[in-house]
């Protein structure tokens, strides 16, 4: 097993985990309703996919 030579300081464990913040994540607008949405998913709230209704919805 490889062993460390040196031991990481504070400083260098703390740069290194300063990469470690997650990431918004993305949305675009329902092209049905107008509602955000997450790319590639379907809407939560009119169940439209790719220009039509999937899922279907008590408000449809
Ligand atoms: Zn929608």
């Amino acid at each position: 097993m490889a062993v460390p030579k040196k031991k990481t300081s504070k400083s260098r464990r703390n740069m290194r985990r300063a990469h470690h913040h997650l990431k918004a994540s993305s949305y675009v607008e329902c092209s049905n309703c107008g509602e955000m949405k997450r790319p590639h998913h379907i809407c939560a709230a009119c169940g439209h996919y790719d220009g039509r209704e999937v899922v279907a919805t008590a408000a449809t």
